[in-house]
């Protein structure tokens, strides 16, 4: 039971490495995407079908499940595991990120965050013991530290505050903080795009010695080369025993170079929120089924893939399916690129164990 991460290889060319994060729902074999599952649900498919994707650890939304159903529900059905039938490992977010993006509903204070339920209109005092009673009651095995996320472009001023601000709400979690035993705490390092306030930021988290550490606020607007940049300077920093976290990330290219950077986990809303649009992700390249040339294609989406969805359909019914606005078009093309996400982090884990990494992925890095 517990907690622990040992790393099995490191690639000798890149930071990346291969490893297992142990927790008291199972394992996690790193490097590893987390598909997200908002609302206790990752859309359209089921726990079994998610389950035979691959997913091995799922994210789930503070901010959304404490609008709907509340926390006290979910932790009356014995916990967010039980609540949606998954399981394996679980994670939530803090809900700092998505109040945050509440840009017109909030007020921002040392004390937390008071911001309208865009649901029905009750004001809601979110503060960093908040969210870790919250995500408490919900019972995910690894839990966020409440952050400040600053938006992108900020002034270097305001990312600093941010910054320091977020490290002050951490030690709060800290305290607040009651199942230790079962749930894991990472903090997330801020500090925007000024890459100095990252490395002091990843500094002082790891003095904390942490369960595992996250890199957040990216992926909200800058530029791929900036995402780069700032996981190359921040993951050496952070403790090398502790899995690592890229937040919002989940495309192809940025969570190769994340991994050559030694990041172990990543989650995105990308596979179901494309899936949903009628796009597919093959081979990392991005197709809209909607498009006429799919109509009388009879050959599976991606005869190399083991899903579901391309060991039985074909890319006629795939585009007739989504062209209807069938919701089993959504189902097959979420199965699908999650699957697709996922097997490209085992693909790289595989090569990371024979140490052919650089090699192999060339082309992403
Ligand atoms: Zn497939």
């Amino acid at each position: 039971m517990g907690f622990s991460f040992k790393c099995q290889a490191r690639c000798s060319h890149s930071k990346a490495r291969a490893g297992i994060f142990s927790t008291p729902h199972g394992l996690v074999e790193t490097p590893k995407f987390m598909p997200v599952g908002t609302l206790a649900t990752v859309k359209g498919i089921t726990a079994a079908q998610l389950e035979a994707t691959g997913a091995q650890m799922v994210l789930s939304n503070t901010y959304h499940l404490h609008l709907q159903p509340g926390e006290a529900i979910v932790a009356g059905a014995g916990g967010l595991h039980r609540f949606m039938g998954w399981k394996k490992p679980m994670l939530t977010d803090s809900g700092g990120f998505q109040v945050f993006s509440l840009s017109q509903l909030r007020k921002i204070t040392e004390e937390g965050v008071i911001f309208r339920s865009p649901r029905d209109g009750r004001m809601i005092n979110l503060t960093p013991e908040r969210s870790i009673q919250i995500q408490n009651a919900l019972g995910a095995d690894v839990i966020m530290a409440f952050d400040e996320c600053p938006p992108y472009p900020a002034e270097r001023s305001d990312v600093e505050a941010a910054t320091e601000r977020t490290y002050r709400w951490l030690e709060r979690c800290i305290k607040a903080h009651q199942r230790l035993d079962e749930q894991a705490l990472f903090g997330i390092v801020q500090g925007g795009v000024y890459l100095d306030l990252r490395v002091r930021a990843a500094e002082s988290l790891a003095a904390l010695d942490l369960p595992g550490y996250a890199i957040g606020g990216v992926s909200v607007g800058e530029p791929a080369e900036l995402i780069h940049q700032i996981v190359e300077v921040t993951a050496p920093v952070l403790p090398p025993e502790k899995p690592r976290y890229l937040m919002g990330v989940g495309t192809y290219r940025e969570m190769a170079r994340a991994i050559a950077s030694g990041i172990d986990l990543f989650d995105c809303v990308i596979p179901t929120r494309w899936a949903r649009h009628g796009t597919v992700v093959v081979g990392g390249e991005r197709w809209n089924l909607k498009n006429a040339q799919y109509r009388e294609d009879f050959t599976p989406l991606d005869a190399s893939c083991p899903c579901y969805t391309c060991q039985n359909f074909t890319r006629a019914y795939l585009c007739h399916l989504v062209r209807s606005r069938e919701i089993l078009g959504y189902t097959l093309l979420s199965i699908h690129n999650i699957t697709e996400l996922i097997r490209f982090t085992e693909k790289i884990r595989e090569a990371i164990l024979s140490d052919r990494f650089t090699e192999e992925f060339a082309q992403w890095l």
